[in-house]
């Protein structure tokens, strides 16, 4: 029986918010706060409808310490759980040590001024969350998350030594839209848009942004498609805390609708984020873009087929060379009748509530910072297939 303070109320945590609903025997009692209030309440009501169960929901600006401050000490919570933007990662990490209470979140600290993924500003937390006796699980959502604990699994049960890792990050969806992200846009095409990056032989090594790609056969009848070489935050994790790494990249699908949307708003200047003044009002061209985008909460009824994440892994194993496909598949349809959202969101959104859950259980312990392959990958698996996300598992 635990409290949990949710932050956000986008298109992962509405996912949360009901998964954690739907276990109420360890999320008990639920505060929901974001930026706008009224998407809390959507959620609460939905979560009502749906769970029967009563969340209650604040205003709060996460980007304020001392209001977040403030609502910690109010609702007590045993765990805060981070689903706004990665913007607010550090505000609230302070906020967490002031007030004395755990962190968790899906995606890295990102400064707002410069698209960097890096996970060098929440390491420089190490000390602090250790020296308060407190826990900080970075990255508990798919890509990062659910990727690092198949590559935990992997090592634990399949391999001495992994060498090479490939993360293929696979939607098969349709939702129909000439141009729509599937989640956070901002977010999701400063990502995309960055220069490609993988890790080899101890160092990295740069690409032109999305200038790699392969086609890939996709398991359980997705099928062959074209994916492309990108720079991913669980990479450098990784590549510190699997044995023998000696390569990892990471490859996401694309259709050439999206690309070709993607390569004329880059051409004209969409996707800057270099402040421009328009009727003297300073304004983020990528900003703008994004407020005239579909919201990636509204795809969820319109989104058709499967989403497929997974690790290709090459290693030794007894001294023999080996290589295993660990993967989920997810049905757009199948999470939207579920918690009505789309599969992205819904594959974000149940590894958060399960690495909640492995904190709350007293499952994943520890005082510090900490990333998600460095503790038992057992519990955290067999939640996958309890939640919602089962894997499979195949030697190639
Ligand atoms: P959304 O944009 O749908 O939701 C973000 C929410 O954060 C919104 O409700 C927004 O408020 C709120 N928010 C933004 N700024 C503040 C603030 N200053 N104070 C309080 N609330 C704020 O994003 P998603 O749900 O798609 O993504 C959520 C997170 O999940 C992101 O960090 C994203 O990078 C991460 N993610 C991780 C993945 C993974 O696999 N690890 C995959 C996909 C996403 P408002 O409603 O007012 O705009």
């Amino acid at each position: 029986m635990s409290k949990v303070l949710i932050i956000g109320a986008g298109g992962v945590s509405s996912v949360t918010v009901h998964k954690c609903a739907m276990a109420p025997e360890i999320f008990s009692d639920i505060h929901l706060a974001s930026r706008t209030k009224s998407k809390c309440d959507a959620i609460a009501a939905s979560v009502k409808e749906r769970t029967g169960m009563d969340i209650s929901t604040s205003q709060l600006d996460a980007d304020n310490v001392n209001e977040t401050v403030k609502l910690i000490r109010k609702v007590k919570p045993d765990l805060l759980v981070n689903l706004a933007l990665p913007y607010q990662d550090l505000p609230l990490m302070d906020a967490c040590l002031e007030a004395g209470v755990n962190y968790l979140d899906t995606a890295n600290y990102e400064p707002p001024d410069e698209a960097k993924f890096e996970y060098k500003w929440q390491w420089a937390y190490q000390e602090r969350f250790k020296e308060a006796g407190l826990m900080a699980l970075l990255g508990s959502g798919f890509d990062p998350g659910v990727t690092n604990v198949f590559a935990a699994h992997a090592m634990k049960h399949h391999f001495d030594e992994i060498h090479e890792l490939d993360i293929i990050d696979c939607n098969a969806g349709d939702h129909g839209q000439a141009f729509a992200t599937n989640f956070n846009p901002e977010i999701n095409i400063r990502e995309i848009t960055q220069r490609g990056r993988y890790w080899e032989r101890g160092e990295w090594v740069e690409t032109d942004p999305l200038a790699w790609s392969m086609d890939y056969e996709f398991p359980e009848g997705i099928g062959k498609k074209k994916c492309y070489l990108m720079y991913h935050e669980e990479l450098e994790s990784l590549a510190l805390h699997i044995k023998g790494l000696k390569r990892a990249r990471f490859w996401m699908t694309f259709g050439d609708q999206y690309l070709t949307h993607l390569r004329v708003l880059e051409g004209i200047g969409m996707t800057s984020i270099e402040p421009i003044n328009y009727n003297g009002q300073q304004i983020q061209p990528l900003q703008f873009l994004k407020a005239i985008l579909p919201e990636p909460g509204s795809l969820g009824p319109l989104t058709k087929g499967r989403t497929c994440i997974g690790n290709v892994m090459k290693g030794l194993k007894d001294g023999r060379e080996k290589k295993m496909y660990v993967y989920n598949i997810c049905s757009h349809e199948a999470a939207y009748a579920e918690v009505g959202s789309q599969a992205i969101s819904y594959t974000t959104g149940v590894p958060a509530m399960i690495g909640a859950m492995m904190m709350l259980t007293g499952k994943w312990t520890g005082n510090g910072v900490f990333h998600m392959e460095q503790f038992d990958p057992d519990p955290f698996m067999t939640a996958l297939n309890q939640y919602g996300l089962p894997w499979q598992e195949v030697e190639l």
